[in-house]
């Protein structure tokens, strides 16, 4: 009776279809390196790795990651540039109205809709 049990479990074990793998992706802890060891599903260049550690996904998770920074930083990068013309197309403007004791109305105006305006951007770009 032992014998016919033993010999059953050995059968299951040794089946191809029962085997399970584990996750071979080494991770870095408290405790040190140690294999994910989550069920693996996905065999990748002779390794098992889980959902989250299997290759292919990491490399395309990265490369999104790193698309949506790259977005951002050029993003802002725009925005710099943008602020620096505003600056510069204010300081001319300023070095042109100084030169005048008696400026017109209309243009002081101006001048004070442009201050208020770069004052306006910079309290929302920040
Ligand atoms: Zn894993």
């Amino acid at each position: 009776m032992v014998a016919v049990l033993f010999g059953v479990r050995s059968v299951s074990v040794l089946s191809k279809t029962e085997v399970k793998h584990k996750c071979q992706k080494s991770i870095y802890s408290n405790w040190g390196h140690h294999d994910c060891g989550k069920t693996a599903k996905y065999e990748h260049n002779g390794k098992w790795y889980c959902g989250i550690h299997n290759p292919p996904v990491v490399a395309a998770r990265d490369k999104a990651r790193r698309e949506a920074r790259d977005a951002e930083y050029n993003a802002r990068q725009a925005l710099r540039d943008a602020k620096d013309a505003v600056t510069a197309a204010e300081a001319n403007v300023l070095s042109m109205v100084s030169e005048y004791d008696d400026l017109p109305i209309a243009l002081q105006g101006a001048y004070d809709e442009l201050c208020e305006a770069r004052i306006a951007l910079e309290a929302v770009s920040r």
